[in-house]
């Protein structure tokens, strides 16, 4: 079998498994999930099941066709993922077109994977239209994407789409417990991530909790005027700047949560209410900036940190 299963992915396993075994599985099917959600794990999955020989309601791991897809051999799988790269290009699309035109050479299925289709360029992608429309009886595409808007209106139709959601942290929590990972650090780093799982794991074992702590003790003091955003700004490490943004809305907002708590108060302060929400509006502005392309991240975030020093004055 394929690596480990995802229980979030577990019913759209079974879903296109029944599908397949009934006889009505689509030729084309594109699984649509955000980043760190087990996409091509899945699809390989679905891939073993769809060449195995056994006819059970998932691949057998026992048969030649298991054992040639385990080992990477097999010979009527094409998989094309390169997560590196920025696209997909047209001769990678016309290998696995002539590929589909010759018969399977074990007799059953061929099945291609095209990870990551939305970055399938033009060419790339009107050269697979033909094969996706008219698919042979045997042959089964299986695309993966982040990101359904990117691909050509002609691919999506021609294919089933599987939109696969976020599971709740409840549903994680035997997946987590077997892990032994603890659920609350987990939560943090779930929230964090967009709610990706395999993101956030990946995060708790690079010491994200603490890095994150640390950072907010950091800020407080900043927000304080006990250290000086300047100083705090010129330590950034800029593979880290993308969290920084998250941590400091997260501390932004819950400040303005207690604050705008106590608006009703005698005496209130409603200069630092505005305070904050300057603060934050100059993290989201910077923020958005550092997402276009050919912006210095670095400066841009010091110089978002320069703006803290000066609001806080
Ligand atoms: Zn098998």
């Amino acid at each position: 079998m394929v690596n480990e299963t995802y229980p979030w992915l577990e019913s759209t396993l079974l879903n296109i498994g029944q599908q397949y075994q009934q006889g009505r599985l689509h030729h084309g099917l594109l699984i649509d999930a955000n980043h760190g959600m087990g996409k091509l794990t899945l699809v390989k999955q679905l891939a073993q099941h769809l060449l195995c020989t056994a006819g059970q309601d998932r691949a057998c791991g026992q048969c030649k066709s298991c054992h040639l897809f385990s080992q990477g051999n097999h010979p009527d799988y094409l998989l094309i993922s390169d997560r590196e790269a920025n696209s997909v290009g047209v001769d990678a699309i016309r290998e696995l077109v002539a590929k589909s035109q010759h018969k399977s050479q074990l007799g059953g299925n061929q099945v291609f994977v095209i990870d990551q289709s939305h970055k399938m360029t033009e060419s790339a992608a009107n050269a697979l239209l033909k094969t996706l429309e008219e698919p042979n009886s045997q042959t089964y595409l299986l695309l993966t994407t982040t990101s359904v808007s990117h691909l050509l209106p002609t691919i999506l139709s021609r294919c089933q789409i599987y939109k696969i959601t976020a599971p709740t942290l409840q549903a994680l929590q035997p997946w987590l417990q077997a892990k032994q990972v603890n659920i609350d650090d987990f939560a943090i780093a779930y929230q964090d991530m967009g709610q990706a799982p395999l993101c956030a794991l990946e995060l708790l074992a690079d010491d994200y909790i603490s890095q994150r702590q640390a950072f907010l003790n950091e800020f407080k003091q900043v927000l304080s005027g006990k250290i000086c955003a300047m100083e705090f700004g010129v330590k950034a490490e800029e593979t880290s700047l993308s969290f920084y943004y998250i941590w400091m809305m997260q501390a932004l907002n819950k400040w303005l949560q207690v604050k705008s708590a106590q608006r009703q108060k005698a005496g209130f302060n409603h200069a630092q209410l505005y305070k904050i929400m300057d603060l934050y509006q100059a993290v989201l502005t910077s923020q958005k900036q550092n997402g276009l392309t050919g912006v210095n991240k670095k400066l841009n975030y010091q110089q978002l940190c320069h703006k803290i020093a000066q609001v806080n004055k």
